[in-house]
């Protein structure tokens, strides 16, 4: 049974007082929050606060491997227990892209969830270059097979996949439906060659200028679990319109 999840990115925008009444809004809009899973991967300065209000599943948007030390500006997976966050974003294209964070480096991050029990989304997805080479398959495959293969079942239970082609975040520009349920079916069947019935029962969420006037058919898809949601999320009224396309 996979499970249907609705994740809001802020990505580094929101202050704290915009942080605040963004749950206002969230706790007071009638929506049936109990169809999916509702979650928001906030900035670290807000992630005690947020945990408080019990409202929905609060997570990071990235982590440092290590359990602590000098690596000034960064946060270890103990530190955000300690404040309640639930889970954490690993390899959004923005860490990959922006701060050169490589495969290997995310295998890091993953086994250090695993050591943690902390679940973790991995996302994962090509630039337009490699779509238009036709290769975004294998590429895919090979961020999947570097940083996810090597899980035992048990850590298994621990991932949430998200595509996100890096040329539709952002953008306005959304893949289409033929193009996200091809890659969310490959990944899929990745999965299922190495971990069998477990590995197909992941859930895949698709990321990519996923908005209220398009989610309906992306959620539509056969092989797609939900959405990680960057500019639709800022507005809490949009965010949870998303929920009533499910
Ligand atoms: C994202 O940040 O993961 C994302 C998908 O952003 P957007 O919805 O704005 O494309």
């Amino acid at each position: 049974m996979r499970n249907k999840i609705l994740a809001a990115n802020w990505k580094m925008n929101l202050t704290a007082s915009e942080a605040h009444d963004w749950l206002v809004k969230f706790n007071e809009t009638d929506s049936d929050k109990c169809k999916i899973e509702f979650r928001l991967y906030a900035p670290n300065v807000f992630l005690s606060d947020l945990v408080k209000s019990r409202s929905l599943h609060i997570g990071a948007q990235n982590v440092h491997p290590s359990d602590f030390g000098a690596f000034t500006g960064e946060v270890s997976i103990p530190q955000l227990v300690s404040v309640g966050a639930q889970s954490v974003l690993i390899g959004h294209s923005e860490r990959r892209t922006d701060f050169h964070e490589t495969d290997a480096f995310l295998k890091e991050k993953v086994n250090a969830c695993c050591n943690h029990a902390l679940p973790f989304i991995f996302c994962c997805g090509e630039s337009l270059e490699i779509r238009e080479k036709g290769k975004h398959l294998s590429f895919v495959r090979a961020q999947i097979t570097t940083a996810i293969l090597h899980l035992s079942h048990t850590d298994l239970s621990l991932l949430t996949i998200a595509y996100e082609p890096i040329w539709a975040i952002g953008t306005g520009q959304t893949a289409t439906n033929d193009q996200i349920n091809e890659v969310h079916a490959f990944i899929r069947e990745v999965l299922r060659e190495s971990f069998g019935v477990d590995g197909a029962n992941v859930s895949i969420l698709y990321g990519g200028s996923v908005n209220p006037s398009n989610a309906q058919s992306i959620f539509a898809c056969p092989d797609v679990d939900g959405g990680l949601i960057g500019g639709a999320s800022l507005n809490a009224s949009d965010f949870l319109e998303l929920a009533s396309s499910f």
